[in-house]
């Protein structure tokens, strides 16, 4: 007893230490067990002290303790009972009852005789460290999917991208073809359609007298189609070319672009005793020829669009900040607002103005116009409150 309490003073000083510390002789005793241990496990020193630790932890007779404990008495290295192995060699509780993982090293001691050893436990409570480690890694998991679902959803995005390029360029290849086709249509179908227009007026002369009424009126049917139809080609060969046609870039006053366009527009401005109102313009770098068809299209279906009155028509401009905004404003009809977007589609023609005349291209032919020359094209309108249609020219495409 006297050699075990000269022991215990030896190691007393480990009672203070956060980490469980228990000394066995050879014979397996118990010759310390400290405070952190004790208070760990609730078995108190001067109950284990001189009894044998497989008294109250039969397990550690086990071959995978007994055989590497049995190696320390004979001086051998230190052996790690790992927690994610072992998960406890004295098996001690949390106040919530959850037990303490731990991580046990056991070391030989010289006991003084010589070639004998003590074996020193030292246990260290890690059960907060593999929580956290374990939160670690569901969050690292977590990145990793997260970051795996962000690469998929990326490869997707770029496949969709790649897919609508694609698609892309062929609606671009078939927009050509299809501009081809109606540059070809329509100026092909010039010439017959003059021969059944000069023809018409031939046999209406009638000059051997020998067509009834009927017939006569029969070929003024034909000669109103051909009429339309000419229109109706005219307009479309302008599609075209305002498409097709190479930009010839020059800087000119806007403003002779309006004098082209009312030069042209003159007889009906004179028919309907029109007023045009206008604000003095600046220069502009563009193609003088498509810009003056859009300043033609817009004072044509302002003086076009007016029912009975006299059309009073502006001819605008105001700036926004950094942009400068050109526009055509009248009194006329007006549109209704479901279809201020429609009417610039090819062929779009509003219900109440299908008694006027017109084939339905003129607007479309404007918004490819400002579009080559990297503007837009937009109108502000009421039904029956008149209508401004407004557009910007940025740099020329
Ligand atoms: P078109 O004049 O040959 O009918 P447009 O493409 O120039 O063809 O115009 C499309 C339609 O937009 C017209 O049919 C008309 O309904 C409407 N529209 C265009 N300009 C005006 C305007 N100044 N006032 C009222 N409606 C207009």
């Amino acid at each position: 007893m006297n050699k075990i309490n000269s022991i215990l003073n030896k190691f007393d000083i480990w009672d203070h230490s956060p980490i469980g510390m228990c000394v066995i002789d050879e014979t397996y005793k118990i010759v310390f067990w400290n405070q952190c241990l004790a208070d760990w496990t609730g078995l108190k020193k001067t109950e284990l002290i001189g009894k044998s630790l497989f008294h109250f932890y039969p397990q550690l007779k086990e071959p995978k303790y007994k055989v590497r404990l049995d190696n320390i008495f004979n001086g051998g290295a230190p052996t790690i009972f790992s927690a994610k192995l072992h998960k406890y060699v004295f098996k001690a509780f949390l106040h919530n009852n959850e037990p303490r993982i731990q991580h046990t090293t056991v070391t030989a001691v010289p006991a003084g005789e010589e070639g004998t050893y003590y074996a020193l436990f030292a246990v260290e409570d890690v059960t907060e460290m593999t929580h956290r480690i374990k939160e670690y890694k569901i969050m690292r998991d977590k990145a990793l999917k997260e970051n795996q679902q962000r690469k998929e959803a990326e490869k997707k995005l770029q496949e969709s991208l790649d897919e609508l390029e694609k698609t892309n360029h062929e609606l671009e290849e078939k927009n050509i073809e299809l501009d081809q086709f109606n540059f070809i249509v329509s100026h092909d179908l010039q010439a017959p359609l003059r021969t059944l227009s000069s023809f018409s007026k031939i046999l209406q002369k009638d000059p051997e007298n020998i067509l009834s009424a009927k017939s006569l009126q029969y070929l003024e049917y034909i000669k109103n189609a051909s009429k339309k139809m000419h229109l109706l080609i005219n307009n479309l060969l302008n599609l075209s070319k305002s498409t097709r046609k190479t930009i010839d870039e020059s800087v000119f006053p806007l403003d002779q672009c309006v004098d082209d366009a009312l030069l042209s527009l003159q007889s009906q401005v004179e028919e309907k005793s029109a007023h045009i109102n206008r604000e003095k313009l600046q220069e502009i770098s563009g193609d003088k020829i498509l810009i003056t068809q859009l300043y033609q299209n817009l004072i044509g279906n302002a003086l076009k669009f007016v029912n009975d009155k006299n059309p009073q028509i502006n001819i605008t401009f105001n700036v926004n900040g950094d942009t400068k905004i050109f526009g055509v404003k009248d009194n006329g009809i007006g549109i209704d607002s479901k279809f201020t977007s429609s009417i610039f589609e090819p062929f779009k023609r509003v219900n109440s103005t299908k008694y006027i005349e017109g084939s339905g291209i003129g607007l479309a032919i404007c918004k490819k116009i400002v579009e080559r020359h990297g503007g837009n094209i937009w109108v502000e309108s009421q039904l029956g409150g008149g209508t401004h249609f407004k557009f910007t020219l940025g740099n020329i495409n």
